[in-house]
């Protein structure tokens, strides 16, 4: 059974609430559900019945530190459930508070992060946590108004955050929430319409247990109720669900197919060292990761043109998206001598900047996952012993 937070605090406080003064969307909501008050009971214990008893015990459901909470939904906004499983605990072993945040240079922040993506997410938490530490927060905000002025944190946040940490009776509402709520209602409209599907959360919400009525929405959003093949057989709702009575409408909310993707944009990776073993890297030239360190990169049009450095030893390709984005990336080994790695650091474009760092000093950098996945391509090839790592490669 699942960690209850709201068992395991006390009741929280509404006041301020922006979605409680909505009592009136709230009501209209209702009758637009075309349900009675023993029907919203029945949804209500049917779904956090389900949650207690199936919910994953992931690691930020065993608190209700708010700062715990907040840092959790940041990351599981755009990254898999379980790679943020594996980066959570990492990221509060080195920052377990707001002030511990705040007071780390947004390199090591940055460094932490490594892996999850999108990294304006934790330039944003890291603002924010120097913003709270500076006013003299020690916690998340209780006020939704403050919170809201966070950078990076949006109505989503605030309501997650809030109704978990506080107790406070704010629905959250993201796509999975509105896919659910167009389903359960056999409404698609309020699958995109946000304001329609946010009246319709506030009325479904569970005002004893707002927390882990958010949680469970998301978690049937995320496990029964998915995209393409909603697990109606498995789901609490089941029963008076709009859509599970209507095989026609289990198209709601069905992401379209995709055609063919863009072909991916071709990358070379240059992994170059001294002949002490340091490598060269670098941030600012990469243009969809300024502020990142990678390996040297160029485009494979300007390297096959000869504008770019010549080739050392392939090492492997991999792919890698960031955002919307696909690469294909090819790396290559090159060895230079001290004095010539010296001088390629100042061969630099600007506004870049290169560095010649121990492989010790690079795992305290913010690095992008594309400068680990080649690091990882070197590794296996020197495993397998195929790196001739020689003057060859000069
Ligand atoms: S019964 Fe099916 S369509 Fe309805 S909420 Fe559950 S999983 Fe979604």
């Amino acid at each position: 059974m699942a960690p209850s937070r709201s068992q395991a605090r006390g009741q929280g406080c509404d006041r301020g609430n922006p979605q409680r003064r909505g009592s009136a969307t709230r009501g209209s909501a209702a009758a637009l559900l075309r349900l009675d008050p023993a029907e919203i009971r029945w949804f209500r214990r049917r779904l956090l019945r389900w949650y207690r008893k199936y919910a994953r015990p992931w690691p930020w459901r065993a608190s209700a530190n708010s700062y715990h909470v907040w840092v959790a939904e940041v990351m599981l906004q755009q990254t898999r459930v379980e790679v943020v499983a594996k980066a959570f605990p990492r990221f509060l072993a080195r920052f377990p508070s707001v002030a511990d945040l705040a007071l780390a240079p947004l390199e090591n922040v940055l460094a932490v992060w490594s892996g999850l993506g999108y990294y304006t997410r934790a330039r944003n938490l890291h603002r924010a946590a120097q913003w709270l530490w500076k006013h003299g927060y020690r916690e998340f905000p209780r006020e939704p108004s403050l919170a809201r002025a966070l950078p990076g944190v949006g109505p989503y946040t605030v309501a997650a955050v809030l109704s978990i940490a506080y107790n406070q009776r704010l629905a959250a509402v993201d796509a999975n929430v509105r896919r659910v709520l167009g389903r359960v209602t056999g409404n698609p409209s309020a699958t995109k319409n946000g304001k329609l599907a946010q009246a319709i959360a506030v009325a479904l919400l569970d005002p004893h247990a707002p927390g882990d009525w958010n949680q469970a929405l998301m978690e049937l959003g995320q496990r029964l109720c998915i995209p393409r093949t909603p697990q109606c057989p498995a789901c609490p709702w089941q029963p008076r669900c709009a859509t599970a009575r209507s095989s026609v409408a289990l198209r709601i909310a069905a992401p379209r197919r995709r055609g063919p993707g863009k072909s991916p944009i071709e990358l070379v990776a240059d992994l170059v060292f001294d002949t002490r073993g340091r490598i060269v890297v670098e941030r600012g030239v990469f243009p969809y990761l300024r502020h990142l360190w990678v390996p040297v990169l160029h485009e494979a049009q300007a390297s096959a043109a000869g504008l770019a450095p010549s080739r050392g030893q392939s090492l492997g390709t991999f792919r890698h998206a960031i955002g919307k984005r696909q690469f294909r990336v090819s790396v290559y080994l090159r060895k230079l001598s001290n004095q010539k790695a010296t001088r390629f650091l100042h061969d630099v474009p600007a506004p870049g900047e290169r560095r010649l760092v121990t492989p010790k000093e690079l795992e305290h950098l913010g690095r992008s996952s594309l400068l680990l996945k080649s690091w990882q391509l070197w590794v296996r090839q020197l495993a397998r012993g195929g790196v001739a790592f020689s003057e060859a490669n000069q």
